[in-house]
């Protein structure tokens, strides 16, 4: 079902649950269960989560999923048509961790809750029905609370649409208000998404017919929300736009094309329509154009594990690696940033300045990243806080959390603003910190110093703040001193010592004494003691003069919390109305998190500020892999070997745009291949890379198709998978792309791997020209190089001593004779009769190939010597003419003997 929850018809709120009875509500029904029906049938798609007092209570259907999926018991409640009701029930207290659960397995949730106090109901008649509506509908893309989010990740809400031919994608972050939009090709799109990997794409459902998308909503399949084509229209769009940012046009915020204006129209409809009416405080819609981005596809981030490893999860990923950030805001800039390098050398350039003000060179600004970092560990989730608020969700604690931020804000303004000539990304973080001491002091002033999370519960507001609530707070407070006076009292005048004045919710107050002493208190006649109660254990009175004292007291603590919450709200609009201002700050928080954490990782780990420009270089000079880095350090093991790397036009022994990397299994090809691939990312994200000196001509894509990996769930075998991402690349890359291939071609038999491989390198070289590693053990296509002109071999330097051999992880220039394959296989413990076998079979198999002949074929037709190198098939078992020639001595035979060979030759070759 979960799948089913995920694309089922997103909610429909278009008319109140009450209009929609008619056809609903069968005859018999309570009239709390019409009301339900009603409700339900205004939610399709959705788990009702339907408040009754203390509780969210789902029925029927939707109580068989949830409690299967919550694992939670399944009840009944009364009957419906002769049926028992099924049904479960989640705590109102602790709902989020249930929910929390239930989105993560794409259900939606419609939050359903009591509109009135049951008082006022039972006041229209016994038989009333507590007025109740939806006030929320919660799905995978909207979610705004912090236990249902990962602080440190984004959680997009996407929108795809289709106009003129031409698609557009929007997408929204409803805790932070990001808002951005960008033209998407059909061939870009599965790679955009990937980027993105948004928790909740909404399209119209004609587009998930269209066979070309597959590839790209496969990985997406749970978070898919389905909607009527209607939904997505560009005039509706723009005026919707228009209409949420208050601008006659929307030139200002870019170009949008129709498609985006759609999209991005869709989503605010679908925001709307989930939070029942509200908008969150959302940015300016901002346009990504087409080729602002390195563009990754899925493989390619999968393969290389930038945000998340093979294994699943964060741990063991480029991103955990170099995460440095103290913010959750921080932390979910670096990771949108690594998965979006920037192709413009100057944009990179700028957060590569401001990297480098927070290293400390001679000494110059001593101290300055360590006390930005602690600041800023003190500051709060300002932007998640905000949209909390703007939702009408927040609370006192946001509000704090919102003033502490501020302050943060303020006092980095103070340590930053001293630098004379500040780089240009300092100079605007200095600027959108903004001031705002009116507002931090107004909190300050305001604010309880450990306010409760939800103004209702009271005590937010400090003392000393408002007069009135003072004084409403005084009289609460001194009538309970005068009913502990009472109290005094009546014990002494009635001479029960143990007398207690008690509370509880149905008697309110009154007076209890123990049955022992209840003969002492009289009613009637002067008697104050007005009988109210008798139970086993004790007997209850109330007096005139105590429920007088009662309504004092309940009209002072209604008044006080009632202003109360008036404050807190009045204080809401004030941040609200600041909310640009605000945001605007946060996100100068997130930069400059980003950046010291950046600068921190540079100099722990001696990295360097590499140059990005418009050529092809790609030159890398002792570069390293930081992932296999940190764990080699992490166990202790010796340290990393550092490799260069030079792709450029034209070959020599150290360049060449494509490198052919051959060299026993286990000597580092994979990683070498990986580490450059990174370094490019990292460099293009605005980081320094693990390297000793990089010089990057811009890379538009990227591309990597490492080891063999089965797609099972999209039924495609391990070669195929291999194959798709391997035509993707050779369709695709351009001059300025970056392709890492490594194994190409080793999921299928021998010869045909040989030969798709070659003619993979071919194609690279001749059409596609762009910068290459290719790692293989086909140590054949060496001989390319001599056809090929800028192919260039490298090899993993190895040491035989002994016997055994040695892996140096050393790259150099030159090729592999062999792979030591079996060295590998003994050290992972083949059996010794396995290993000696397969050594017999190698010799065997190396006697059988003519020496020279596949060198002959590099100047053929690359097919041609794949067919070739079949006919030296090695392993033929010797036929009866060839074991009598095997001891024949053409020297030493007469011409008779000569004649009679011949004639025996002939009739052994008939048999
Ligand atoms: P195969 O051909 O079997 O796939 P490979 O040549 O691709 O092997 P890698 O997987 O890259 O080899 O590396 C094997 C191991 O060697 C790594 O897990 C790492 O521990 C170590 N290694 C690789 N490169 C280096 C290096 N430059 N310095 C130190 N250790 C390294």
């Amino acid at each position: 079902m979960t799948a089913q929850a995920a694309t089922s018809p997103a909610p429909s709120t278009q008319q109140p649950a009450a209009a929609s009875a008619a056809g609903v509500t069968p005859p018999g029904a309570t009239p709390m269960m019409v009301q339900y029906l009603e409700i339900k049938q205004a939610h399709p798609g959705c788990l009702l989560f339907y408040r009754m007092g203390d509780f969210y209570e789902l029925f029927f259907e939707d109580a068989e999923q949830a409690s299967a999926a919550l694992d939670i018991a399944l009840t009944k409640r009364g009957q419906h048509l002769g049926q028992d009701i099924p049904m479960c029930g989640v705590p109102v207290h602790s709902a989020d961790g249930y929910l929390s659960r239930l989105i993560r397995k794409g259900f939606k949730v419609a939050i359903c809750e009591q509109m009135e106090d049951p008082a006022e109901a039972r006041k229209r008649g016994s038989k009333s029905v507590v007025r109740r509506d939806v006030v929320r509908v919660v799905t995978p893309g909207t979610i705004t609370e912090d236990e249902l989010l990962d602080a440190r990740a984004h959680n997009y809400l996407a929108a795809l649409a289709e106009a003129g031919g031409e698609l557009g994608l929007a997408w929204l972050d409803i805790s932070t208000g990001d808002f951005l939009a960008q033209p998407v090709g059909p061939q870009g799109l599965a790679a955009t998404l990937a980027r993105l990997s948004p928790g909740e794409l909404i399209l119209a459902d004609r587009l998930l017919e269209k066979p070309a998308h597959d590839e790209a909503f496969g990985a997406l399949k749970d978070r898919l929300t389905p909607l009527p084509a209607a939904r997505f229209d560009s005039a509706n769009g723009t005026r919707r736009l228009e209409e949420v940012f208050e601008v006659k046009a929307l030139d200002a915020f870019g170009p949008f094309g129709r498609a985006e204006l759609a999209a991005a129209g869709a989503l605010l409809d679908y925001v709307t329509l989930t939070q029942k009416g509200r908008l969150p405080r959302l940015l300016p819609p901002r346009r990504l154009a087409a080729g602002a981005v390195m563009e990754i596809d899925a493989a390619t981030r999968r393969n290389l594990e930038l945000t998340e490893a093979l294994t699943g999860g964060r741990a063991g990923s480029l991103l955990a690696t170099i995460d440095r950030t103290v913010t959750g805001a921080g932390a979910r800039l670096l990771a949108t940033r690594l998965s979006a390098p920037l192709t413009d050398p100057s944009a990179i350039a700028r957060r590569h300045d401001l990297i480098d003000h927070f290293i400390d060179h001679d000494g110059l600004r001593p101290n300055l990243r360590g006390d930005l970092r602690a600041r800023l560990r003190r500051c709060p989730d300002i932007e998640r806080a905000l949209s909390r608020l703007s939702l009408g969700r927040g609370g006192p604690r946001d509000l704090a959390a919102v003033r502490d931020a501020l302050k943060v804000a303020g006092e980095l303004r103070g340590l930053l603003q001293q630098t004379a000539e500040p780089p240009a990304m300092l100079a605007e973080a200095v600027r959108d910190l903004g001031l705002h001491d009116t507002l931090i002091e107004r909190l300050a002033r305001a604010l309880a110093p450990e306010p409760p999370l939800q103004a209702r519960d009271g005590g937010a507001i400090a003392p000393g703040y408002d007069a009135n609530l003072d004084e409403l707070r005084g009289l609460r407070d001194d009538s309970r001193k005068l009913i502990a006076g009472l109290q005094q009292n009546y014990a002494r005048e009635s001479g029960v010592a143990s007398l207690k004045i008690k509370h509880n919710n149905v008697l309110g107050y009154f007076i209890e004494v123990t049955p022992t002493h209840a003969d002492k208190i009289s009613t009637g006649g002067d008697s104050p003691f007005i009988h109210r109660q008798t139970l086993a254990s004790a007997k209850r009175f109330s007096t005139v003069e105590l429920s007088e004292l009662e309504q004092k007291i309940a009209s002072a603590a209604e008044r006080a919390l009632a202003l109360e919450m008036q404050l807190v709200q009045d204080l809401v609009g004030e941040v609200l109305q600041r909310g640009a201002e605000i945001a605007t700050a946060a996100g100068a928080l997130a930069a400059l998190d980003v950046a010291a954490g950046l600068a921190e990782l540079a100099v722990a780990q001696r990295w360097c500020r590499p140059k990005i420009d418009g050529s092809t270089a790609f030159h890398i000079t002792a570069g390293r892999h930081p992932v296999v880095e940190a764990a080699l350090a992490a166990a202790q093991e010796s340290g990393f070997v550092a490799n260069d790397c030079r792709l450029e036009d034209g070959s020599d022994e150290s360049g060449g745009r494509i490198w052919l990397v051959t060299g026993p299994n286990m000597a580092g090809k994979s990683t070498f291949l990986r580490q450059n691939a990174l370094i490019a990312v990292l460099a293009q994200m605005g980081s320094y890379v693990p390297a000793e000196a990089a010089h990057i001509g811009v890379v538009d894509r990227l591309f990597s198709r490492v080891g063999a990996a089965d797609d099972l769930a999209r039924g495609r075998s391990t070669f195929m998978v291999e194959m798709v991402e391997t035509a993707a690349i050779l369709n695709q890359a351009g001059p300025r792309a970056l392709v890492i291939l490594d194994e190409i071609g080793r999921g299928t038999a021998t010869f045909d791997g040989l030969s798709i491989a070659w003619a993979c390198l071919e194609h690279l070289h001749e059409v596609n020209r762009c910068r290459t590693l290719f790692a293989t053990h086909y140590h054949e296509l060496t001989s390319l190089a001599a056809k090929l002109d800028s192919l260039v071999c490298h090899t993993m330097r190895v040491k035989e001593w002994q016997g055994d051999v040695v892996f140096l992880h050393e790259v150099t220039a030159g090729a592999a004779d062999r792979s030591y394959g079996i060295h590998v296989a003994k050290l992972a413990g083949l059996p010794k009769v396995a290993i000696a076998r397969a050594e017999a079979v190698l010799t065997s198999l190396e006697q059988g190939e003519q020496a020279g002949a596949l060198t002959r074929l590099a100047d053929d037709l690359p097919l041609f010597a794949a067919t070739l190198a079949r006919t030296v098939a090695p392993e033929k078992k010797a036929s009866a003419v060839e074991t009598v020639l095997e001891d024949v001595n053409p020297d030493a035979l007469s011409p008779r003997e000569a004649l009679d060979l011949l004639y025996r030759l002939k009739d052994l070759s008939k048999d």
